[in-house]
């Protein structure tokens, strides 16, 4: 099983090495690799995650080689330029010139109600021309279910007394990263709890380092708002990437929300993760109480300003065990029509088609890769464990990871996707 493959290294300058992969050049960074022209390397998230040993690469490239350019055949023919956009002509066309657009313009996208299908087709077309048929593929391992927080939407949060909380030991965490890589080959895993100090920032530290020395994967830490000292001990021990979404741009629906939770607090602490370095995956959910077509324009421009790595955006779904039970979900087309529109106005980011996305509709997954995303994440925590990461109903529990895995890579061939880097 295989979630990247090397390319071989052409230039090193500055901190970052020009990759190519079958003719095809990506830029990565290089944290603490000593790389030089002529190697082979595994890049991830557009760092570079460790070497290939020459006679460990050029079979893994031969095996590659013409299934490769066949991904690539089926990729052009799946992401031709959508045409025929009605009233939204002369925006679309601004869009793929400029990149920018207008805040009318772009609430104006997302209001559209026809010709879905040709914008979804544009997006992907974009996408396809900025960042050709890579697609990242990245595990998650949610290892504690306990949170202190209380957000109104999630199902893990404090107040549901009726969850089955868990907490994984170190071992247990370290047997699933070694699973997960060793097994499954992963790459890129994105370590994920509520906010729980129970780790403290010796233990979560001790994890990471523990997983850098013995994998060299990109590890990203999705903990929530832990301390600025926290984070640089995270990345001084081999965490370079965060995940951490700021959920809305709006005060308003923030403060309600997240109870006693600062928008600011969240944003600057996005800032700061950028700032020091780390690979930083943000963003907002689709679907929220009092949310319009506006807010979600600033959402998406907030993402934007913060230049993150990765686009993170997935739908409200209603927990029943929560305040918003009874708030409904958004429309498929709401979250695509989000991607997409995230696509026109920043043609080379990358963008996470979320796992809530598939509790919308089936082939969930496939329609957000085919309007704009080019980045997956499957969920690696063990049986026994994921059921009781409730965040939000209809959440795959039961489906064996082997067949989950082979599930996405069938998916991605279908769409010609390939799992070479995305580069920076
Ligand atoms: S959204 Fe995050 S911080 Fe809020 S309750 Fe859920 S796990 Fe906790």
């Amino acid at each position: 099983m295989c979630y990247a493959i090397p390319g071989k290294v052409v230039s090193v300058d500055s901190g970052k090495a020009t990759v190519e992969y079958f003719g095809e050049l990506k830029q990565a960074l290089v944290i603490d690799a000593d790389v030089q022209p002529g190697e082979y390397v595994y890049a991830q998230g557009g760092v570079v995650v460790g070497k290939a040993p020459e006679e460990d690469a050029l079979p893994v490239l031969e095996k590659w080689k013409k299934h490769f350019f066949e991904l690539k055949h089926i990729d052009a023919g799946l992401s031709r330029p959508g045409s025929g956009f009605g009233a939204l002509s002369p925006v679309i066309e601004k869009a793929r010139k400029t990149g920018t657009l207008a805040v009318n313009e772009m609430a104006a996208v997302l209001e559209a109600e026809e010709n879905l299908e040709m914008l979804y087709s544009e997006a992907n077309s974009i996408r396809k021309e900025m960042l050709g048929n890579a697609c990242c593929v990245h595990g998650i391992v949610e290892f504690s279910s306990y949170c202190q927080n209380n957000c109104l939407y999630c199902g893990l949060r404090r107040n549901n007394r009726g969850l089955r909380r868990y907490r994984m030991s170190e071992e247990q965490i370290m047997d699933t990263v070694d699973y997960a890589v060793e097994q499954l080959g992963f790459k890129a895993l994105v370590l994920q709890s509520g906010e729980d100090d129970f780790y403290t920032d010796d233990m979560l530290a001790g994890i990471a380092s523990k997983i850098h020395r013995r994998h060299g994967i990109l590890i990203f830490m999705s903990v929530g708002e832990r301390s600025r000292e926290c984070y640089r001990r995270l990345y001084d021990a081999g965490a370079y990437g965060a995940l951490l979404r700021f959920e809305t741009s709006d005060e308003t629906i923030y403060h309600k929300m997240r109870p006693g939770k600062k928008l600011k607090d969240r944003v600057d602490l996005i800032k700061y993760l950028k700032d020091a370095g780390f690979v930083v995956a943000t963003g907002f959910l689709v679907g929220l109480p009092g949310q319009t077509s506006r807010h979600i324009v600033k959402d998406i421009l907030l993402t934007k300003s913060l230049k993150p790595d990765m686009y993170s955006f997935g739908p409200l779904v209603p927990h029943p065990a929560t305040p918003l039970a009874s708030a409904g979900k958004p429309g498929i087309n709401d979250v695509l029509k989000t991607i997409a529109l995230s696509r026109l106005v920043d043609h080379e980011s990358k963008i996470l088609v979320t796992t809530a996305l598939e509790t919308l509709a089936p082939e969930a997954a496939r329609s957000g890769l085919l309007a704009g995303g080019n980045s997956l994440m499957i969920n690696t925590t063990p049986p026994g464990f994921r059921e009781s990461y409730d965040l939000y109903p209809g959440k795959a529990k039961d489906e064996a990871l082997g067949q989950t895995v082979k599930n996405t890579l069938d998916l991605l061939c279908s769409l010609g996707r390939a799992p070479t880097d995305l580069g920076v």
